[in-house]
């Protein structure tokens, strides 16, 4: 499958925002976005202009499939499958997303980055209700418990969380046990749960155009 392969902190640039998709590094003075203000590129200068309301719109929708991690044409069926649910469309969407299981194993601590834990969770090092799930896009549900696998658990990343006992704080939708290396699901999300500042209404204007 396609994946995009150059420096995430162009994507980050190009979204005139932290993304972070790179760790402790997006914590740091390092951090591209805190360095260079304008997007990557010969003519980043030029893209600073005022932006139409397409332009608006669809930056927005680039900034949350960017955060996520997901290709269009899976961002597209996110959106799909939100409009056909009860509630808000642009709250469903972001709710689904939120549910992906390298985004909760990024949540959950296991992962500095969704980029990491996605790859993390490719690998195979997690199981879901004791089975082994490598698919990101799985959707978790209340109820589901995530554990790193038993032959994983000697890993550098996993130690680290281990002997640190309580990592980050997790959204209430979800419980972890840092010293046992498992996470359970709650709740579904809810948009107060969702920290990152996208306005999703902006992406279904988008979608519906
Ligand atoms: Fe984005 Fe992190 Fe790179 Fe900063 S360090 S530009 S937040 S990926």
């Amino acid at each position: 499958m396609a994946r995009y392969t150059d420096s995430v902190c162009r994507l980050c640039r190009r979204e005139g925002t932290k993304l972070f998709l790179k760790g402790d590094r997006c914590y740091s003075a390092k951090c591209s976005v805190l360095k260079r203000h304008t997007p990557p590129g010969q003519h980043g200068q030029a893209r600073a202009r005022k932006q139409s309301e397409y332009g608006v719109q669809l930056r927005e929708k680039q900034k949350c499939r960017r955060a996520y991690g997901v290709l269009e044409s899976q961002f597209r069926k996110y959106f799909d499958m939100a409009t056909n649910m009860r509630g808000i469309t642009g709250e469903n969407m972001l709710c689904l997303l939120e549910r992906r299981f390298d985004n909760v194993v990024y949540r959950l601590g296991f992962g500095e980055s969704r980029p990491m834990a996605r790859q993390l969770v490719l690998h195979g090092h997690f199981r879901i209700n004791g089975k082994k799930v490598d698919i990101p896009s799985y959707l978790v549900k209340p109820g589901d418990i995530i554990s790193v696998k038993e032959r994983s658990r000697d890993l550098q990343c996993f130690k680290a969380l281990r002997e640190q006992g309580a990592g980050k704080p997790v959204p209430k939708w979800l419980e972890v046990d840092a010293e046992n290396l498992t996470g359970k699901i709650v709740a579904m999300p809810e948009r107060d749960d969702i920290d990152l500042t996208i306005e999703e209404h902006l992406i279904v204007e988008f979608y519906s155009r």
